[in-house]
């Protein structure tokens, strides 16, 4: 194991998942020797250690995670302190706010960002690209992201740390993002098999744990 959480009993570490990619990244956290469960209950909510808000449609998991009443247990979780990353999609669920919701979208939030959906064009903007990305390991060099119809951070409070940037259209946009036990970033590290930012969210939830 690449990082020192031996000593910790395994950290369990759940997953939003009633839309999204959340299967990879319950393959991701397995692979890292995390305990992995599938969120779709409230109840599955208290005895987490952290928490993983998928990429996927944001206005989807919004509905549905009313519709399956975990809104308000994931908002007191986020609340309290409970450590949470989101990629993508899942960086809108935790973030503030959004600049251009849909009709009655909302957020968790938690987050004190404010982000653009479909911000690197619509359709046609999935691109990858290799990032510098603060707080992981060096070796294995940049961190290759991957980019699907993702977001960026438009704005953000005086407590929330930038990790990590992409120059598009002449411009350098924030797409990775820390604030105390809260993590996101605008890209799917989950589908790309470079573990390092779950590995670095599984240091931030056994850090909490203690
Ligand atoms: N565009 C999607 C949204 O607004 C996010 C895309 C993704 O998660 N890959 O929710």
């Amino acid at each position: 194991m690449a990082i020192g959480w031996a000593a910790m009993s395994t950290p369990s570490i759940g997953v939003l998942a009633v839309q999204g990619d959340f299967r990879e990244h319950l393959a991701a956290l397995t692979r890292l020797g995390a305990e992995a469960v599938s969120v779709r209950r409230p109840s599955e909510i208290d005895s987490l250690d952290g928490l993983i808000l998928p990429g996927g449609e944001s206005t989807t998991i919004d509905r549905l995670s009313r519709v399956f009443d975990l809104r308000e247990p994931i908002q007191t979780a986020i609340a309290g302190g409970l450590p949470v990353y989101g990629s993508c999609a899942g960086m809108i669920m935790l973030a503030d706010t959004i600049v251009d919701p849909h009709r009655g979208q909302q957020t968790f939030g938690g987050l004190d960002i404010t982000v653009r959906r479909n911000a690197f064009g619509r359709q046609v903007s999935s691109f990858e690209s290799d990032l510098e990305v603060n707080g992981l390991p060096e070796e294995g060099g940049p961190y290759r992201a991957v980019f699907i119809r993702a977001p960026w951070v438009e704005q953000l409070g005086d407590d929330v740390e930038t990790l990590a940037t992409v120059d598009y259209d002449g411009e350098t946009r924030i797409v990775a993002v820390r604030q105390d036990n809260l993590m996101a970033t605008s890209f799917h590290p989950e589908i790309t098999g470079d573990d390092r930012i779950h590995e670095h969210f599984i240091s931030i939830v056994t850090a909490a744990a203690r």
